[in-house]
C-alpha cells in the first residue's frame, strides 16, 4: 500500500469505502490506523441505519417504554400510585438530538484517524475509480459497504403505510397500528407503542414469529407477547391497503379458513425484510457477481468477483447486524494490512430488544436436526432463578444444545430479563469452544440472573441444583 500521505502515490487512496454506515466508517479507521491513506463517501447521514433509523433510535425508544412496566412494578416494592403522563414529542426530540449528536461523533473519530470524508452518492467508475459527483477518485482498493434498504411491497405508499425508516419520526403515538410481519424489527417496534399505550396487531403470514430463531424460544415469545397485549393474526397474507383521510383500512385472508377480513388502522408499519441497497453503484457494469436475492458475492476474505473490490455488511450474506457489519470491517481492514482477519459466523449473537428481550448465538434446535446432528438439551427457567424470583421478573427461560458426544455447546437460546447482556458470556464461551461442563463449572455470582446459564448447563447432563 502507498505511505499515508505519499504524494507519489499511483493512487489518490489506498482504499476508498463507499457507505459511512457500521460496517464501512469501522473499516475506514482501522485501515488508517493501521497506515492506510483512506478515503470514505457517504451519501446520506454519518453512522448509516444502525445511528438514524435503527439500532440507536430504537434503542431508545425502547428504553422511554420500560418506564410503562417499572411504574406499575414499582407499586409492589413499596412506591405510592403516581399518575403520568407521557409525551412523544419529548421522546423525539431527544431521539433526534442523540442521532445528532452520533452523527458528528462518527465523523470526528474519522477525522480524528486522518480518513478524507466525502459528502455524496458514490458510483465504481471501473476497478480502480470512483465517482462523488463530478469528483474522480482513484484508489487501489474498494469497498462497498452500502448497506441495505427496507423491502417494500407495491401496496404501501401513504403517508400512514410507513416502513421503519419512518416509524422514529411520527407526529404521535398510534392508538391501533397494524405491523406486517413478525420479524424482530416489527416486533420490537409494536411492543414500543404497545408499551406506550396503543393498540397493536402483528400479521404474519407463517404460523409462527421470528423465522430462523429456535422455534421454541420463538413459541415463548408470542407467548408472552399476547399476555402483554398484542393481538396477532398468524398464517394470514394482506390482500390490500387502502388510506383514506387519517385510517388505514387492510384486507386480509387467514390462509386456514380461506376467509377474508377487514379492519381499520391509523398507522401501519410494513416490515417484511430488508433487501441489500446496491442501486446505481454500477457493480453489474463492471462484473461484480450478485447471488439470486441482490447480495455481492464475496470469497472467505471478503473479495468479490473483482479481486481489489471487497464488500461488507448488509449487502452480503449472513444475518443483517451492525456487529456483525463491524466485524467484517476490521476483517477486510486487517486483511489489507497483511494480517489474517477473519470472521466467525458462528458466533454471532442476536438479540431482540423486547421485554423481556430475546437473545441467541449458534445453532437452533431446528438447524441441528437438519444437520442430522447428535445433540443434547439443558434449558432452565428463570422461574427458578433467585434474582428473577426477587425482582418479579421470572417469565422465559435459558435453553443451551450441546453436541452429544463432545459436549461442545453448539446454541445457546434465551429470552428473559437482561439476556441480550447475558448471550455475551456464551458467545464467548462458544469461541473458546467450551463444552456444556466447562460453563457448568464455572463459578457465576450469587444472585444474579447469570447463574440461569449455569444451571442450564447443568441440565444438559440433567443435574441442575435448583430445579
Ligand atoms: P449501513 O449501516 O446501512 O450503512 C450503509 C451506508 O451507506 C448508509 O449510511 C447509506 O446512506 C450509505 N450509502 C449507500 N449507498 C451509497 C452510495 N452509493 N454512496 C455513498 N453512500 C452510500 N442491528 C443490530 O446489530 N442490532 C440492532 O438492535 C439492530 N436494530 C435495527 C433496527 C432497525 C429498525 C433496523 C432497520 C436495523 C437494525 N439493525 C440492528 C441492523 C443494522 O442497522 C444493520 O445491520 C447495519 O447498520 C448494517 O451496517 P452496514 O455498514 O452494512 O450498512
Amino acid at each position: 500500500m502507498a505511505e499515508k500521505g505519499s504524494e507519489n502515490a499511483e493512487y489518490d487512496y489506498d482504499l476508498f469505502v463507499i457507505g459511512g454506515g457500521s460496517g464501512g466508517v469501522r473499516c475506514a479507521r482501522f485501515s488508517a490506523q493501521y497506515g492506510a491513506k483512506v478515503g470514505i463517501a457517504e451519501e446520506r447521514y454519518w453512522g448509516g441505519t444502525c445511528v438514524n433509523v435503527g439500532c440507536v433510535p430504537k434503542k431508545l425508544f425502547y428504553y422511554a417504554s420500560h418506564y410503562s412496566e417499572d411504574f406499575k412494578e414499582a407499586e409492589g416494592f413499596g412506591w405510592e400510585k403516581i399518575e403520568r403522563k407521557f409525551d412523544w414529542l419529548t421522546l423525539r426530540g431527544n431521539k433526534d438530538n442523540e442521532i445528532q449528536r452520533l452523527n458528528g461523533v462518527y465523523r470526528d473519530l474519522l477525522d480524528a484517524a486522518g480518513v478524507t470524508c466525502f459528502n455524496g452518492r458514490a458510483r465504481i467508475a471501473d476497478n480502480h475509480h470512483v465517482l462523488v459527483g463530478d469528483t474522480k477518485i482513484s484508489a487501489e482498493k474498494i469497498l462497498v459497504a452500502t448497506g441495505s434498504w427496507p423491502d417494500i411491497p407495491t401496496f404501501t405508499g401513504s403517508e400512514h403505510v410507513i416502513s421503519s425508516n419512518e416509524a422514529f419520526s411520527l407526529d404521535k403515538l398510534p392508538e391501533r397500528a397494524l405491523v406486517i410481519g413478525g420479524g424482530y424489527i416489527g416486533l420490537e417496534m409494536g411492543s414500543v407503542w404497545s408499551r406506550l399505550g396503543a393498540e397493536v396487531t402483528v400479521i404474519e403470514y407463517l404460523d409462527y414469529i421470528t423465522p430462523g430463531m429456535d422455534r421454541e424460544i420463538s413459541n415463548e415469545f408470542k407467548k408472552i407477547l399476547s399476555k402483554q397485549g398484542i393481538i396477532f393474526k398468524m398464517g394470514s397474507k394482506v390482500n390490500k391497503v387502502k388510506s383514506s383521510g387519517s385510517t388505514v383500512t387492510i384486507n386480509y385472508t387467514d390462509l386456514k379458513s380461506s376467509k377474508d377480513e377487514t379492519l381499520e388502522f391509523d398507522k401501519v408499519l410494513v416490515s417484511v425484510g430488508r433487501k441489500p441497497y446496491t442501486e446505481g453503484l454500477n457493480l453489474t457494469k463492471i462484473g461484480v457477481k450478485k447471488d439470486e436475492k441482490g447480495r455481492i458475492e464475496v470469497n472467505a476474505k471478503l473479495q468479490t468477483s473483482i479481486k481489489n473490490i471487497y464488500a461488507i455488511g448488509d449487502v452480503i450474506k449472513g444475518p443483517m447486524l451492525a456487529h456483525k457489519a463491524e466485524e467484517e470491517g476490521i476483517a477486510v481492514a486487517e486483511i489489507l494490512a497483511g494480517q489474517a482477519g477473519h470472521v466467525n459466523y458462528d458466533v454471532i449473537p442476536g438479540v431482540i430488544y423486547t421485554s423481556p428481550e430475546v437473545a441467541t448465538v449458534g445453532k437452533t434446535e431446528e438447524q441441528l436436526k437438519e444437520e442430522k446432528k447428535s445433540y443434547k438439551v439443558g434449558k432452565f427457567p428463570f422461574l427458578a432463578n433467585s434474582r428473577a424470583k426477587v425482582n418479579n421478573e421470572t417469565e422465559g427461560f435459558v435453553k443451551i444444545l450441546a453436541d452429544s458426544k463432545t459436549d461442545k455447546v453448539l446454541g445457546v437460546h434465551i429470552i428473559g430479563p437482561h439476556c441480550g447482556d447475558m448471550i455475551a458470556e456464551m458467545a464467548l464461551a462458544m469461541e473458546f469452544g467450551a463444552s456444556a461442563e466447562d460453563i457448568a463449572r464455572t463459578c457465576h455470582a450469587h444472585p444474579t440472573h447469570t447463574e440461569a446459564i449455569k444451571e442450564a448447563a447443568l441440565a444438559v447432563d440433567k443435574r441442575p441444583i435448583h430445579f
